[in-house]
């Protein structure tokens, strides 16, 4: 649905300007984290010092973390503020904020086990009105990887007495995961990222999350919160089985098929996800309200300007046609609800 603003001094869809198609470029944040590592600045460039960086947030407008353009007419704003005064770019959703995130996160060690809640828990319990589903498309990892996703009580009884008595062997659910698996966290799904595994999140905008469990380390000199009892209150039981909980998606350049082609990976109600292999040149049509891209592997051009991995940028409204030439993969998102 397409909204005129015309009336509040913003501009109509027949009457964009040439601006609000320019390619958004991020200059992404990113985070010191007790488990985070070097990869982010040693493999994908970005120049944050430290051996502790857990957290690129690539195309983000939280104010935790909120990305600045870096060319063109929109050069040294946040996406917040484009968000806000060009609604036109992003087609005039009608959403509150922007309304994805999406972050590579580099665990060196273990992340705290976690829970979110869905949109109404939040809105009832919390000062926002996102709950918070998010993904993973795996990177990296180490051949034996294995995330945590799921729980093994059998009911809500269980579930509270596991977590009260601290019984996380028998709580937690470990799946195996491989480089190219893509895995759906639905809100109450308890879940938590292993050493040595590389990712692309992509997520709504929101970070209300419920710690379960951290492993009884201490983060300057004390543990840090638990939320025991949000997390019984949310938590699925029982969790989805093991094997409905990770998608394997085909390696690159294993099939023909796959590659030069947008292709979707997942959707759900707040998101829809893509990939993209390239290997020489592909084409598509930017038909969505936006369309975030990250490059995960190699560097090309896209619509002759040059990119490479760690770039994120945002392909407007309306862009029309894309061309990528090179040897690169990209992960891509835009919202499945039009609204
Ligand atoms: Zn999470």
């Amino acid at each position: 649905m397409i909204r005129c603003m015309k009336e509040n001094g913003m501009s109509c869809p027949g009457s964009l300007s040439p601006d609000s198609r320019e390619i958004l470029f991020l200059e992404p944040v990113c985070t010191h984290n007790i488990w985070g590592g070097t990869r982010l600045r040693e493999e994908f460039g970005y120049s944050v010092q430290g051996d502790d960086i857990g957290e690129c947030w690539g195309i983000s407008a939280h104010p935790n973390g909120d990305g600045t353009i870096k060319y063109g007419a929109f050069a040294g704003q946040k996406l917040s503020w484009v968000w806000k005064r060009h609604p036109e770019v992003f087609g005039n959703l009608n959403y509150d904020r922007f309304p994805l995130l999406v972050k590579i996160i580099d665990a060196r060690d273990d992340l705290s086990i976690q829970v979110h809640p869905d949109d109404v828990y939040a809105g009832e319990h919390e000062t926002v009105s996102f709950g918070k589903a998010e993904c993973w498309y795996v990177l990296d990892c180490p051949p034996d990887a294995a995330l945590v996703i799921g729980h093994n009580a059998p009911d809500r009884k269980a579930l509270a007495d596991m977590i009260r008595e601290g019984r996380w062997t028998e709580f937690i659910r470990e799946v195996p995961v491989h480089k190219g698996d893509f895995i759906q966290i639905d809100p109450g799904t308890v879940h938590a990222i292993k050493g040595g595994i590389l990712l692309l999140e992509t997520q709504q905008n929101s970070d209300v999350t419920y710690r379960v469990y951290d492993y009884e380390r201490l983060s300057e000199g004390k543990p840090r919160e638990l939320h025991v009892q949000q997390s019984i209150d949310v938590i699925t039981v029982p969790a989805p089985s093991a094997k409905d909980s990770v998608m394997h998606t085909l390696a690159a350049g294993d099939d023909p098929e796959e590659t030069n082609q947008l292709r979707e990976l997942y959707r759900c109600g707040y998101y829809r996800i893509f990939r993209l292999e390239v290997n020489g040149s592909a084409s598509f049509v930017q038909e969505y309200p936006f369309l975030n891209m990250t490059v995960t592997e190699g560097s090309g051009m896209i619509n002759g300007q040059p990119i490479r991995k760690g770039n994120h940028f945002i392909l407007p409204y309306r862009f029309g046609n894309v061309e990528v030439q090179g040897r690169a993969q990209i992960i891509a998102s835009t919202v499945t609800d039009e609204q």
